[in-house]
């Protein structure tokens, strides 16, 4: 009941951040934020309707000429200040991010937060660093240069499943780049976005730079990409909705950032290290209850290795501690709502049809009956055109597959609509290169499965969107190039214009 209390106190009625300022929203309908540990609503509040987006978008679109036209220092300032403040808020945070999304506060404490705050410190470093590339006479007679200029008001909306760091990978790129923006956190999940706001506005962002808006996809989010006064999409989220929004993002010409769903393969050759790939496997495949678009969901094992790789998972995996996301001592909490549980049950019960369950493929009632929980799944024998291979379940379930000769493997691992992450385990480095060229993704790993940086881009191929996220590519997509062109004759008729009258 401590976290009723302290999120009604908060935040009290205002689940939107406009101009600066929490305010109430004035849509039709409430929404309960839901602790999936318990089942209980730990926050209901009225969300935005499309009045709310119209006045972020004014708010936003009133603070653009002001802050594009902040020097990069300036900016730079405001965002190195956010960084300390957000590492003040540290651990308010994580218990947050826990309470509203169901992950264990190991994941809260070090990752997700200490990601936020390396995030804002990067893109407090890459605000002074926006260059344009020419500076040259291309023709005798005009100099060329570049400029990278802010795009206006961006209109973001993000998922539930890293809300703090889907708020800071959105807004920090934009507005180290002299953007405003009005961000949609998912509905599910909105509490970390409003404290990042507020931080925000603590550390000198003039009011209106960030806003945020409140509410379901068809009434605020929809609203938000079309509205007219918005120059660019970016959104992370499904692939289904992510079509959605390039319809919506089409009628406007927008400029689009996608970054969809993933079903990230995790392939291991008969050379590799076959503890560090259990380990991986386990650890890729369940962090954040799965619930990661990169998360490791297919893994394919060369033959000799496949019935030592199938135990050492199974084993591993009836280890791990499934329990309160709260207590330190977990390792897997419940997944974001019971209704995400019982599609993710669903998919693996038509699952037995075609498949082994090897462990797993319950909820583990008792004392977890009333949270979202489900136990990690381990699947054989699932073939590569089944449900189980082909589409992204997000939650702890993992099907294995054998594969015989490399390039068989690599095929099977780019086969799938998706194209956002993939790893290679093996100790040749030969095969390591022939593998990071042949895997269709955004990103390869190399013996590893998971970690990023804030310095290297994320994003996908295929279904999985286009787009960056974090890096100095992202901190790009943020801007417009300009072509500048002077003239250095000085004369009134110039050569040229014999082309056009004699
Ligand atoms: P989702 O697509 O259901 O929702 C994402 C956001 O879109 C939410 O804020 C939701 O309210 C909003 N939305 C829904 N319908 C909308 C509409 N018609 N118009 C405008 N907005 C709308 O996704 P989710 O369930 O919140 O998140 C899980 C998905 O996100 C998974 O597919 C996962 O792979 C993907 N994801 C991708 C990345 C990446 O970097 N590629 C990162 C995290 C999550």
């Amino acid at each position: 009941m401590k976290h009723v209390t302290d999120v009604a106190e908060r935040f009290g009625a205002a689940a939107q951040f406009v101009g600066g300022r929490a305010v109430e929203g004035t849509g039709e309908s409430t929404f309960s934020v839901v602790d999936p540990a318990s089942g209980q609503p730990v926050w209901t509040y009225r969300t935005a309707g499309r009045d709310d987006v119209d006045a972020a978008v004014a708010a936003a679109k009133a603070a653009f000429p002001g802050w594009a036209a902040a020097t990069p220092g300036e900016r730079s300032q405001v965002l190195y200040r956010l960084s300390r403040v957000l590492e003040d808020l540290a651990g308010d945070l994580a218990r947050t991010e826990t309470l509203q999304c169901g992950k264990p506060i190991r994941l809260s404490t070090e990752f997700d937060v200490p990601g936020t705050v390396d995030n804002t410190a990067f893109f407090a470093g890459a605000a002074r660093h926006l260059e344009g590339r020419a500076a040259a006479e291309y023709s005798a007679d005009h100099t060329s240069h570049v400029r990278r200029e802010p795009i206006g008001v961006i209109g973001s909306v993000a998922p539930w499943n890293y809300p703090l760091q889907m708020a800071a990978w959105k807004i920090l790129p934009a507005i180290a780049a002299g953007n405003t923006i009005v961000l949609k956190p998912s509905e599910l999940t909105p509490l970390t976005s409003l404290m990042f706001a507020a931080a925000a506005v603590e550390a000198g962002l003039p009011d209106g730079v960030v806003n945020i808006v409140t509410g379901t996809g068809p009434e605020a989010g929809e609203p938000l990409v079309a509205h007219p006064d918005v120059a660019m999409t970016s959104f992370t989220g499904s692939t289904a909705v992510g079509r959605r929004i390039a319809e919506l993002a089409a009628g406007g010409v927008k400029r689009l950032h996608l970054e969809l769903g993933g079903k990230a393969p995790f392939v291991v050759f008969d050379d590799a290290d076959l503890a560090a790939a259990v380990h991986g496997a386990v650890a890729a495949a369940l962090i954040n209850g799965g619930q990661d678009c990169t998360a490791a969901t297919r893994a394919y094992i060369q033959r000799p290795l496949y019935d030592a790789f199938v135990a050492g998972v199974a084993d591993l995996m009836q280890d791990v501690r499934l329990g309160d996301p709260a207590d330190p001592g977990t390792d897997l909490g419940p997944l974001i709502s019971a209704a995400h549980r019982d599609r993710v049950a669903a998919v693996v019960e038509r699952a037995r049809a075609y498949a082994d369950v090897v462990t797993g493929g319950a909820a583990p009632g008792g004392a977890l009956a009333d949270g979202a929980y489900y136990r990690p799944t381990l699947l054989t024998g699932a073939p590569q055109d089944s449900e189980a291979v082909q589409r992204e379940i997000f939650g702890p379930v993992l099907a294995v597959l054998p594969f015989d000769a490399d390039d068989e493997g690599l095929a099977l691992a780019s086969d799938t609509p998706y194209g956002l992450a993939a790893s290679a385990w093996t100790r040749d480095v030969y095969r390591a290169g022939r593998a990071s060229r042949a895997l269709t993704a955004g990103c390869v790993w190399i013996n590893d499965h998971i970690p990023i940086v804030s310095e290297m881009p994320h994003g996908g191929a295929k279904a999985s969107g286009y787009g960056k996220d974090m890096s100095l590519y992202s901190f790009e997509e943020y801007t417009q190039v300009k072509h500048v062109m002077s003239d250095n004759t000085g004369v009134a008729r110039k050569d040229w214009h014999r082309t056009v009258f004699a």
